[in-house]
């Protein structure tokens, strides 16, 4: 196998940001923005309520805000599609879902995560709509449409797709029916395959419309439950991998070269706190785990974005980095150890709801810490 140089240190995480339009819900209580995006340096500016101003004690309509700005790689605006600057579907993927395909082709792995609360828009900038695909479908169609346009003689591709999701610590194969009781597969490391889960699904796909059927079968076996917040509601992390192998021939010393890269796309569990839909019992302990893993997501990826954790001073700084990024206080992080970090390019969108500054804030300051 080929060895590759490093990936740029300074740009290997990058985080955006994007505020969906309102939902019905939304509408129907005439909610107001509170999201102000600037087109030209990308800040994006949260309106929070200044309760404790005399003005808002008096009057519920009368509001004073105070300005909460954050500045991210990128700002979506995908709130109102009158305005210029509106960012579609096509939009987000051209910005760095494709940049994100250059690296997979020149051998690097990649991982692009969707965080918010439930209903911000993470499933619908990651999975999309059959009118209105999403980041997963346009990188799944940019991949077979770069093999065609770049399969040769001395050169041949090879895609293998998964689809797991991780479930209260537990891990379970998106491509099989599910069972009663569920079936949890095991997580193994080992020197030459690093850490992967056990007896995962993974098929060889020879076309995007191989892909969608996958795409499909796992969506329909993803766990939803019910919460008082939102009736299908995703308590688990899903994701989704594309394994591409390219297997280069050289025709006069007959040699080939196999170049691979891991391309994951993951849809995070709501962010949410357990406390605002109420939860007890089993909900109570499905908040809990996912708060830990998003918490451990936030420190691993904010660690890796630290500069002086990329670039070890001396080789035996090398040991200190790898305890310093805390990979194993959770299954998420721990399984995608090798597409975080190292020869690796992360991408996180938050996503927020325009009107709901207490979990936006929470986003915000999250995707701040990742920066
Ligand atoms: P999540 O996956 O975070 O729970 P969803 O992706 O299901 O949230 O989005 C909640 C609702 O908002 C869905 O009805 C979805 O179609 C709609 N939605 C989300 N983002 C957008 C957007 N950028 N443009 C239009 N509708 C959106």
């Amino acid at each position: 196998m080929e060895s590759l140089p490093a990936v740029n240190d300074c740009g290997n995480v990058k985080v955006v940001v994007r505020v969906r339009k309102f939902i019905k819900r939304e509408t129907d209580r005439g909610a107001q923005c509170l999201i102000k995006m600037d087109p030209i340096t990308q800040q994006t500016t949260l309106l929070v309520p200044n309760d404790t101003d005399p003005a808002n004690i008096r009057s519920q309509s009368r509001k004073v805000y105070e300005e909460k700005p954050f500045a991210f790689d990128k700002s979506f605006w995908s709130h109102d599609e009158a305005d210029p600057h509106f960012s579609h579907q096509e939009d987000v993927y051209n910005s760095f879902g494709e940049e994100f395909l250059d690296h997979n082709f020149d051998g690097y792995h990649t991982c692009i995560f969707a965080y918010g609360q439930t209903g911000s828009g993470k499933s619908y900038t990651m999975m999309g709509t059959p009118e209105q695909p999403g980041l997963i479908p346009r990188t799944c169609e940019g991949l077979f449409q770069r093999i065609e346009a770049e399969q040769s003689a001395n050169i041949t591709y090879n895609v293998h797709v998964s689809y797991f999701e991780v479930y209260n610590e537990h891990v379970r194969d998106l491509l099989v029916p599910r069972t009663t009781p569920p079936q949890y597969l095991k997580i193994r490391e080992s020197k030459a395959d690093g850490v992967y889960v056990q007896n995962l699904t993974d098929e060889a796909v020879k076309s995007y419309d191989d892909v969608a059927r996958l795409m499909r079968t796992g969506d329909h076996n993803r766990t939803t439950a019910s919460t008082k917040m939102n009736d299908t509601s995703s308590r688990s992390h899903a994701v989704f991998t594309i394994m591409l192998k390219q297997i280069q021939h050289d025709m006069t010393t007959d040699e080939t070269i196999e170049r691979c890269a891991r391309m994951r796309l993951v849809d995070l569990a709501g962010s949410e706190r357990a406390k605002t839909t109420e939860a007890t019992g089993q909900r109570l302990r499905e908040g809990g785990n996912i708060n830990q893993s998003l918490s451990t997501l936030g420190r691993v990826i904010g660690a890796l974005s630290d500069p002086r954790r990329q670039r070890p001073r001396h080789p035996n700084d090398r040991k200190k980095r790898a305890d310093v990024v805390p990979y194993r206080d959770s299954v998420l992080t721990w399984l995608l150890k090798d597409s975080l970090g190292g020869n690796s390019k992360t991408a996180m969108v938050a996503c927020i709801a325009p009107s709901d500054y207490d979990e936006t804030l929470s986003t915000l300051r999250y995707a701040d810490q990742a920066k």
